[in-house]
């Protein structure tokens, strides 16, 4: 089979584990977006959705941010660690969004990557999720993925991304990204990959990698797919967004 017929029926497979991933960041608009994405460097997902709610009803938009006091913005954002540098970012992003941009986050790569904070991954991830254009987030777990796929030899995220953007057309590379960090945090673990439960197993160069033996690789399942979960995973498969089932009481993490 050649590598684009291989790569595309990945992707289904994916899709169909998957057909509820999104960006695991809550956020409303591009803005909250922008500002989830950077405090997210070094730290996760889950701890950011705990604190961009207080942090947006304080300071809703670019303007309130710049202005507001640098000590509390770090008091805001401290659980994410490096809490000074991460304010002073997201201070300096707002004054230059509110300065250049008179407020309005630009749609353009770009223009995003001149943004102080913003590199070509935090603005794929914002051009694909708040303004439909499709952008290839290379993060770690799409990185690993790729190359175990055998999509990409490549270390360079931006080598992988046109690696990767070879092989699909550009309506899939958001869906994609999102359908590969989700098997990576789920299933195909940096250090313990869950080959013996993995969809894409017969279709992976690197199957083997980790345990193949079913019983021991269910046991590496993250998130929705871990033994015990099902009601989660359930609901997500009949459509409740990430925040609905928060709401019903669900834990979304790890
Ligand atoms: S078979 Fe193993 S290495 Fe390949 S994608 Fe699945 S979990 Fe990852």
């Amino acid at each position: 089979m050649s590598r684009t017929r291989r790569a595309r029926r990945i992707q289904r497979v994916l899709a169909q584990t998957y057909p509820y991933a999104v960006a695991e960041l809550d956020f409303d608009d591009a803005w909250q977006l922008l500002v989830a994405t950077v405090l997210s460097a070094q730290t996760t997902d889950i701890r950011v959705n705990a604190v961009t709610p207080g942090l947006f009803a304080a300071y809703p938009g670019p303007r309130e941010l710049a202005e507001a006091p640098a000590e509390d913005v770090q008091e805001m954002v401290r659980s994410l660690g490096f809490y000074r540098s991460k304010a002073r970012s997201i201070q300096a992003l707002a004054a230059r969004v509110v300065d250049e941009y008179d407020g309005a986050v630009p749609g353009t790569l770009e223009q995003l990557v001149t943004l102080p904070g913003v590199g070509r991954k935090t603005a794929n991830v914002v051009l694909g999720n708040a303004f439909g254009v499709p952008g290839i987030t290379v993060d770690t777990h799409f990185g690993r993925l790729a190359r175990r796929l055998g999509w990409s030899t490549q270390d360079d995220p931006v080598k992988v991304e046109a690696d990767v953007a070879a092989l699909f057309p550009p309506a899939l590379w958001t869906e994609l990204s999102h359908e590969l960090i989700y098997h990576g945090r789920r299933i195909c673990h940096s250090r313990r990959p869950a080959c013996g439960v993995c969809p894409v197993a017969d279709l992976c160069p690197s199957y083997g990698e980790g345990p193949t033996d079913p019983e021991a690789a269910r046991t590496l399942l993250g998130y929705e797919l871990k033994p015990g979960r099902e009601d989660l995973l359930a609901g997500f498969m009949a459509g409740r967004t990430r925040r609905q089932l928060r709401a019903e009481g669900h834990t979304l993490s790890a």
